[in-house]
Formats: structure tokens, C-alpha cells, sequence
């Protein structure tokens, strides 16, 4: 049986037929799970029974890298190159070697030297600079919580025993708020996961979830469509920029929004540009804009960050 989820329908009197149920999810077997993982080409990833009491050992499956590695010995290491595609790669870069890699670097320098190399999704590449930024007690958001990967790794964070903090965690569509309630479910305890609300309802409003006078650490965004689900249901640029507005009145001094765009479907390309032209604007003195983007793989997810000084 799965725990109460703390969804909230937007706006409070909404039609229950149009929104998401306020009832509980049912926990619909290992089926879920297995579909889950096998339709999610962007986020391959395998659910563990509670990742907050159990962490993960630091490799967490990716291949470590060797910032530096010596010239390879031929028939020792074999590398399987990244498709060009446009999407972030299943498999990644494979290398076998008969000598045992180094100890990988820690924290946002080892995850982006992966990057770098290959071996690190954009999507761990945000959650590895989010932990530089966010702290146990704070307040943060998933403008597009989706199938519930980002919403988990922000809970993680955001996890202490004051039980302060709160990740408020947003999506117009029901299967993307049953997926996040259910990944929940199944990877953190009742206690943790009452400390994340979520919401049916546009990522415009997001203001309107913030109780008065709380300032919020991080707002993430993960465009596109939801993976494994209606590749029809896309974030939009004009939906998009005035919900990056909205994060922008909310945030701390600090803070930062966070956005994974992807530009290999319809509109995906329009909607970052949108996004760079938007942010490349914003006035330096009080806002920091950088993106990170592969230069040979054009299809391939840009991250960008907006820093709030
Ligand atoms: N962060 C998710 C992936 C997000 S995919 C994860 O970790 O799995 C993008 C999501 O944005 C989809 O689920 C889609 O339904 C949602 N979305 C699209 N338009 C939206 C809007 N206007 N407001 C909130 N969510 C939206």
C-alpha cells in the first residue's frame, strides 16, 4: 500500500475529473517499475528500496574517469562513442580495462569531468551543482516533476530532522504526479515524503504554492516531454518563460534556477532559444546566466543556470 500522497489540486476547487485525484495512489505492482525503466531512455535508472538511509556508494553505477588517463594500450580499452542523437544517451561511454580506474573525483569536480568525457548525463551534471547550492531545511520547487527523478534527488537534499524543508513539486499531467508519488513511494519513508507536496497545475503559478514570506533555494526545470509518456505534452516557450519570471520573484539572493532543455523535438530548439535570448538579458548585477552545451553533439540536452546574486 502506498503512502498518502500530499497532492493539492490547482486551483484549490477545481474539478477532480479534470485535476488529479486527491486520493491516494495505489502502488500498482512491479510493473510499474519495470516499465518505467524500460520506456525512460532519459532517465535509465533503478529504484532502490530507501536511498536516504542507504546512500548509494559515490560511483552510483557511472564509470569513473581518470582526469587524466595515460595513453591507452591498444586492444586494452575499448570505447563505445556516444550516438549523436538527441536525447542524453542510454549506455554512454563503456571502458573495459584490465587496470583498475583510479578513485573517482569528488563531488561537481568528478561529475564534470565525467561530463566531459562523456560518461555523466546533463541531468546528474544539475544535480551535482544543486548540491552546492542547496541546503537541509530549505524550500525548493520542480516546475516539471515528471516521472519524479529530480523531485527525489532535491528530497534527498532538502532532508533533515527539523523536517523544515520542502520540495513543492508541480506537473499538468496525472501519470506524471502518480509516477512521482509512486518513485517516492518506493525510495523514501512516509516521514520524508510528507515533505513534499505536489500539485497539479501550470508551472506559471508556482508563486501561488510558497507560503507568504518563504524564500526559495532552487527551481528546477526538466523540459520536454515526460519520458516514456505523450511525447505530444511538451513544455512551451511561452508557458516556460513566464513560469521562469515567476521563479525568478521567488528566489533568494543564492538561489538558483536550474533548466535541462532539450533540443531534438518539435519546438525544443525554439524553446531554447527563447529561454537564451530571455536570460541573456537579465541585468549581470543581479543575475549570473550560463549555459553548458556539447558543441559537436547539436541535439544534445543544454543545461543553463541562472544564478541570483
Ligand atoms: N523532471 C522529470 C522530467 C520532466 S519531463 C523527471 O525527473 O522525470 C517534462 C514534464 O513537464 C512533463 O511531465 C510534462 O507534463 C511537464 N509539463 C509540461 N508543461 C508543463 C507546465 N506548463 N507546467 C508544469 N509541468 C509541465
Amino acid at each position: 500500500m502506498a503512502a498518502a500522497t500530499s497532492l493539492r489540486l490547482y486551483p484549490p476547487n477545481s474539478n477532480p475529473l479534470i485535476f488529479f485525484s486527491r486520493k491516494m495512489v495505489q502502488f500498482r505492482g512491479n510493473s510499474f517499475f519495470s516499465t518505467l525503466r524500460s520506456s525512460s531512455s532519459r532517465f535509465p535508472t533503478s529504484v532502490h528500496p530507501n536511498p536516504i538511509r542507504k546512500p548509494k556508494p559515490k560511483s552510483n553505477g557511472a564509470v569513473s574517469v581518470h582526469p587524466n588517463p595515460k595513453p591507452k594500450p591498444s586492444g586494452i580499452v575499448s570505447v563505445r562513442p556516444i550516438p549523436n542523437g538527441n536525447l542524453e544517451p542510454s549506455g554512454l561511454v563503456s571502458i573495459a580495462s584490465s587496470i583498475p580506474p583510479p578513485p573517482p573525483l569528488p563531488g561537481v569536480e568528478g561529475v564534470m569531468m565525467e561530463y566531459i568525457c562523456g560518461q555523466r548525463r546533463a541531468t546528474l551534471v544539475a544535480h551535482s551543482v544543486w548540491k552546492h547550492i542547496v541546503r537541509e531545511g530549505d524550500t525548493v520547487i520542480d516546475a516539471t516533476c515528471g516521472n519524479g527523478h529530480d523531485t527525489l534527488a532535491l528530497l534527498k537534499m532538502i532532508a533533515d530532522d527539523t523536517r523544515k524543508g520542502r520540495v513543492y513539486a508541480m506537473d499538468v499531467q496525472k501519470v506524471a504526479l502518480e509516477n512521482t508519488s509512486l518513485l517516492l513511494d518506493h525510495s523514501v519513508n512516509p516521514d520524508e515524503k510528507e515533505l513534499v507536496e505536489l500539485f497539479s497545475m501550470c508551472h506559471t503559478q508556482m508563486g501561488d504554492v510558497v507560503p507568504d514570506g518563504v524564500k526559495v533555494r532552487l527551481v528546477a526545470f526538466n523540459l520536454g516531454y515526460l519520458p516514456g509518456g505523450d511525447k505530444k505534452m511538451i513544455t512551451r516557450s511561452d508557458t516556460t518563460l513566464l513560469a521562469i519570471e515567476a521563479a525568478q520573484k521567488i528566489l533568494m539572493p543564492g538561489g538558483l534556477i536550474s533548466i535541462v532543455a532539450y533540443v531534438g523535438h518539435l519546438g525544443g530548439r525554439e524553446e531554447f532559444e527563447k529561454i537564451e535570448a530571455f536570460t541573456s538579458k537579465l541585468p549581470f548585477e543581479s543575475w549570473n546566466c550560463c549555459k553548458l552545451q556539447m558543441l559537436n553533439r547539436p541535439l544534445a540536452p543544454v543545461l543553463v543556470f541562472l544564478f541570483k546574486r
